[in-house]
């Protein structure tokens, strides 16, 4: 019986894989990839053939059936397939829809987890995401929801992460605002964490916005927001691209 590996790959680092993704993509058959997931990754799949599943990858618009035809299809016949994901499959990566779409079909499948960016951004920024004194939770939350609302219930405490909120920040930080965050509460915006792009804009819920445009961030880009961030450990005998303030 054929299997479908649901397999987080990571924030972006190839060697922040876990020992099992790359075992698993060292040895498929056929690889269905996001976008989000580098080349120097897909590299470990060896001869695999390779498959873009990404919203923006050409070909088949699958928005609307959950999972790729063609991953169906590869594993019907028997083949090992490996379906990665950025991050971790099952945090904002509809990796719950893919798996009970494989379920439907009579497919078996495995979910392998990833380092999700939140994580991968606090570790290779030095950003606790809990403080003893300062956060006891964590909320990971998106700015983009299919009903376009988006963080609707701010949390009154804590650490907040927002994934995929680039294109509007500066309305998301209202939002949190609006909810009760102090203006003043510190944000980290982070692109392209953990990999040799990595930049940081540091301010507020009250200045990101204008940062975030001046900086150019780009996406992939996550927030941390949160007195945690002022409580960022530097390593200073590093080097590493901090603008903004
Ligand atoms: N399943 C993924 C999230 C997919 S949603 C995970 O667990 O990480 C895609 C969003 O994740 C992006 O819009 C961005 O907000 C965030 N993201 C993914 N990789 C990132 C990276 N290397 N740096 C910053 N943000 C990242």
């Amino acid at each position: 019986m054929s299997k479908v590996y649901l397999v987080g790959a990571g924030p972006g680092d190839p060697e922040l894989l876990t020992l099992r993704a790359a075992r698993l993509l060292a040895s498929a058959d056929v690889v269905a990839y996001d976008e989000l997931v580098s080349e120097e990754i897909l590299a470990m799949a060896g001869r695999a053939e390779r498959i873009p599943v990404g919203r923006r990858a050409s070909g088949v618009r699958y928005h609307d059936d959950r999972i790729h035809p063609l991953v169906i299809e590869r594993a019907r016949a028997g083949q090992r397939v490996v379906r990665l994901k950025g991050g971790d499959p099952f945090v904002f990566g509809r990796g719950g829809e893919e798996a009970a779409a494989l379920a439907e079909h009579g497919l078996s499948f495995e979910i392998v987890p990833g380092i999700s960016a939140a994580l991968g951004a606090a570790a290779s920024t030095g950003i606790p995401l809990t403080h003893r004194e300062v956060a006891t939770s964590v909320t990971f939350a998106t700015a983009h929801r299919v009903d376009d609302q988006g963080l609707e219930d701010v949390p009154a405490h804590g650490t907040v992460v927002i994934y995929m909120g680039l294109s509007r920040i500066a309305e998301t930080a209202a939002r949190l605002v609006a909810g009760g965050r102090p203006p003043s509460t510190p944000v980290a915006l982070i692109e392209r964490a953990t990999t040799p792009a990595e930049r940081v804009v540091e301010g507020t819920l009250a200045t990101i916005g204008n940062l975030a445009r001046a900086a150019r961030i780009e996406p992939p880009a996550i927030a941390i927001v949160g007195e945690v961030v002022r409580h960022r450990v530097v390593d200073r005998t590093a080097a590493r691209a901090v603008v903004g303030g």
